[in-house]
């Protein structure tokens, strides 16, 4: 048996709501995004050490951290800094505070009364860490992703294309695309592709 949260003790606790509520970054807190891949690492990396963490549908992960905190993007592949601009406002989808078991958006480590905020460094040290470890050294520059033929600065090596002469060719794929990349004789099953990322919807 769980004790139930008293949330009088919670160093913040969202507006009271009974779904997920869309709430503006930087005012309470700014957002680290990460795709599970990475996300789910640097989480186990972090271990004690991690604040509240919240997890959406796609199984993408949101730290909060101290707004202003980060100044800006890490370059890191797969992660986002959502943080407010001067000319746009962007938003969060949290769950309520006693939603702590998915598969909807929930929180994954929950609130607690010593656990909200991620110290900013810690959490670019695991998923720095992470990113190594998931997606190789990153390529010099950008590359086009092979799905969308975009150009992504955050290009992740995904196959490698056998040429005639046998230099391999490396295939990228942006960081949206590459968990969509068919790999062996298997092709994935996605029925949960994040195509459109709505939680950090702007
Ligand atoms: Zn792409």
């Amino acid at each position: 048996m769980e004790p139930t949260v008293t949330t009088r003790t919670l160093p913040w606790k969202p507006p009271p709501a009974v779904d997920v509520e869309a709430l503006p970054v930087g005012r309470w807190w700014d957002a680290v995004r990460a795709a599970p891949i990475v996300g789910e690492r640097a989480l186990k990396a972090l271990g004690d050490e991690t604040g509240a963490v919240i997890q959406d549908m796609y199984g993408t992960l949101y730290w909060l951290v101290a707004v202003g905190s980060i100044e800006r993007n890490w370059q890191l592949r797969g992660v986002r800094l959502l943080t407010e601009l001067a000319d746009e406002s962007t938003y969060l989808g949290v769950p309520p505070v006693s939603w702590t078991t998915g598969p909807k958006s929930h929180w994954r480590v929950p609130l607690g009364p010593n656990r909200y905020l991620t110290h900013p460094w810690r959490l670019r040290e695991a998923l720095a860490e992470a990113d190594r470890a998931e997606y190789g050294p990153m390529p010099e520059g950008r590359q086009l992703c092979y799905r969308c033929q975009l150009p992504t600065d955050e290009p992740i090596p995904v196959d490698v294309e056998a040429r005639t002469n046998g230099v391999g060719q490396i295939i990228y794929a942006c960081p949206t695309h590459a968990p969509l990349y068919p790999t062996g004789q298997q092709p994935r099953i996605l029925t949960s592709a994040p195509a459109s990322e709505p939680e950090g919807r702007r």
